[in-house]
């Protein structure tokens, strides 16, 4: 016998992932099926037509990439672009600096306009780069989880669109916790992951295309330079065809199909309420106990608070304590955040009043001293 994992009981309130609901566990334990089964056909065509749901999209085409949120992005990148091909790409955190990378090994021509940390982009900054550059898409992080900022998309969307360009946007951490709402903020390209708000463990990217971008994708000039990640491909593999091109994670496609029909169960207008709801809770909580808001206000992602400490108060310190005493996970800031603040997750199903109290409860006790 295999000794079980000697595992603590961790409260996830971090970047993800995510604390997964009990029955998403328990699908994943489920005997597996053949990936060409009728039976997982028919979870294929529904996790399809939940993803649809979730991104709020008529798209035809929205798939579970293989693969965790940055296997996502560089879908997203290296089917779209060609070398050669101009990309503005707006960075103000960690996240749009990884798409800055995947764009260059595409061979892409970057064109990065910038934005402090915690802060969001304007629309004349994105339409003043495309007059300047003609570029062929433009890419945003809608919910920047290193910052916590919260991107409006849609009259960019609609600029991106107006000068016939593809709109990519990172929905990572926002899908299931605030709208994403593709048709309707003029995406082409969106990518997300389980582990965020859909509360599902790591390892599937769902993504959907729309008609511009699929037809961006007929009309390469080049192979795309992934094989794994070649929509081409892929398309085959989930549409009517069913043509084999890798072995799909069965258990991640049970676990995504029961994550995705609890999101339905609740509904996703009542889900965003519930992030509302919990965070400002949260966060007045925080303010009350002398912590500082970090993100653009107006622009606070209410699933990723990012906080800067009270005087006195060791960042990285109390938040090692909180996961050894408490076994509450916060996530601490990167590169010039590093030390500085902490990131605070209520995502999906980790965002409850229950763990709102305790948390509170907590850091009162590491910080009174
Ligand atoms: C977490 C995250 C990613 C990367 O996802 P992984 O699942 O870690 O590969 C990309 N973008 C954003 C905004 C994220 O929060």
């Amino acid at each position: 016998m295999v000794e079980a994992f000697d595992l603590p009981e961790r409260i996830l309130m971090g970047a993800g992932p995510s604390e997964v609901p009990p029955s998403v566990l328990r699908v994943m334990s489920a005997p597996l099926v053949g990936h060409l089964d009728p039976y997982f056909l028919k979870i294929m065509d529904e996790n399809q037509t939940l993803l649809r749901y979730v991104f709020n999209t008529k798209n035809e085409f929205a798939i579970p990439i293989s693969g965790t949120g940055s296997a996502g992005m560089e879908t997203a990148l290296c089917n779209m672009l060609e070398s050669g091909d101009g990309i503005i790409i707006g960075i103000n955190g960690l996240f749009s600096m990884r798409m800055k990378d995947i764009a260059e090994r595409c061979g892409a021509k970057v064109h990065v306009i910038e934005q402090q940390l915690g802060r969001v982009f304007e629309p004349e900054q994105v339409e003043e780069a495309l007059k300047e550059t003609g570029a062929k898409a433009v890419a945003l992080v809608h919910a920047e989880t290193s910052t916590g900022a919260c991107q409006p998309l849609q009259d960019i969307g609609r600029i991106v669109r107006e000068k016939d360009a593809l709109f990519i946007v990172d929905a990572v951490t926002s899908l299931g916790g605030v709208p994403v709402d593709v048709d309707a903020n003029y995406i082409d390209i969106c990518y997300s992951a389980t582990q965020k708000c859909l509360s599902v463990p790591p390892g599937l990217a769902p993504l959907t295309l729309n008609e511009r971008a699929l037809e961006a994708l007929e009309n390469r000039r080049t192979k795309v330079q992934s094989w794994y990640l070649d929509l081409n491909m892929l398309r085959n593999y989930w549409g009517d065809e069913r043509t084999y091109h890798h072995t799909a994670p069965i258990s991640m496609n049970y676990a995504l199909n029961q994550g995705l029909k609890i999101v339905q169960e609740e509904g996703l207008e009542e889900r965003y309420e519930r992030h509302k709801r919990i965070s400002d809770l949260m966060t007045e909580g925080l303010v009350e106990m002398g912590f500082g808001l970090f993100a653009q206000e107006g622009h606070r992602l209410p699933m990723l608070i990012t906080v800067t400490m009270p005087p006195g108060v060791d960042a990285d310190r109390t938040r090692l304590e909180l996961l050894q005493r408490y076994n509450i996970e916060f996530a601490g800031g990167f590169g010039e955040l590093k030390g500085k603040i902490w990131r605070i997750g209520l995502m999906g199903h980790s965002a409850s009043e229950k763990n709102v109290y305790y948390a509170l409860s907590a850091i009162k006790k590491v910080t009174r001293k």
